[in-house]
């Protein structure tokens, strides 16, 4: 069934490829969500990466022309991955975490502890500091019964210099040395969209998926019963979908073509 605009009551977007390119804001994204706002559609920005908190995307918003967007708006696969722990165990309980201080201030003004005495679980995200002896402790930890969670699967991740190893590659070694497999909870998992839905307060049939990445965020949009509009502004081609096998429900050249779209839905 092709996208029905008019259906769509609520919009999560991911930010890099959709709304901006390393430091290059793509065109028509102020407009976009200018239009947003006057029809009362609410979104969210979802984005994989836990290394960063919500406010510092607030921040960038504000300077690209969006302003006023409420940091619970911002889901990151962190804020998600404390969202997934608050529903799972009571505030104050002690938590080790593999991750940056993004992630460890996210956690902590989420209730938890950050410490290892005692933990009731490891949280692993990216990490730029990982060293041996977080993984020895994730290990010991892991083995003597604490939960295994992972804030995004994604193995690697782009900078200038290439690729680079990703949170998915952390989680790989852990899950080697522990023979457990994390529960994971960025992209393309289910857990991140059923977060955004909820804090939308809608359901997944109206609410829409923008994203420039096949793998993460149209197939999870689609596995969560989201409706998906894949961009060509960001790391993948139409060609992709062909070979990658997954189908979006709409393709646009970018946000302004989407926009467009909808004021003529
Ligand atoms: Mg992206």
């Amino acid at each position: 069934m092709p996208l029905d605009l008019t259906r769509i009551n609520a919009v999560i977007s991911d930010m890099d490829g959709v709304l901006w390119r390393g430091d290059h804001v793509l065109p028509q994204v102020v407009e976009f969500f200018n239009f947003l706002r006057r029809e009362n559609i609410p979104f969210a920005l979802a984005t994989n990466n836990s290394g960063k908190h919500p406010l510092t995307y607030v921040k960038r918003l504000t300077e690209i022309g969006i302003p006023n967007v409420e940091p619970w708006q911002i889901i990151t696969s962190g804020t998600a991955t404390a969202s997934y722990l608050q529903s799972k165990y009571p505030s104050g309980v002690p938590i080790y975490m593999v991750g940056m201080p993004g992630l460890g201030d996210v956690l902590t003004e989420a209730g938890f502890v950050m410490e290892e005495e005692d933990a009731v679980a490891v949280v692993s995200g990216i990490d730029f500091n990982f060293t041996y002896e977080k993984a020895l402790k994730a290990t010991h930890l892991i083995r003597s019964g604490a939960a295994f969670v992972g804030t995004n699967g994604d193995l690697t991740f782009p900078n200038p210099a290439g690729l680079s190893p990703g949170a998915g590659s952390i989680l790989a070694m852990i899950e080697a040395a522990t023979d457990v497999k994390p529960t994971v909870i960025g992209k393309p998992e289910k857990a991140m969209f059923e977060v955004a839905v909820s804090r939308l307060d809608t359901d997944p049939a109206h609410c829409l998926m923008i994203g420039d990445r096949l793998n993460t965020d149209i197939s999870g949009g689609k596995n969560a019963g989201l409706n998906t509009a894949f961009v060509l502004t960001g790391v993948h081609t139409s060609d992709d979908a062909d070979r990658l096998k997954i189908r979006p429900d709409e393709t646009y050249s970018g946000l302004g073509h989407l926009l467009s779209t909808w004021q003529n839905a």
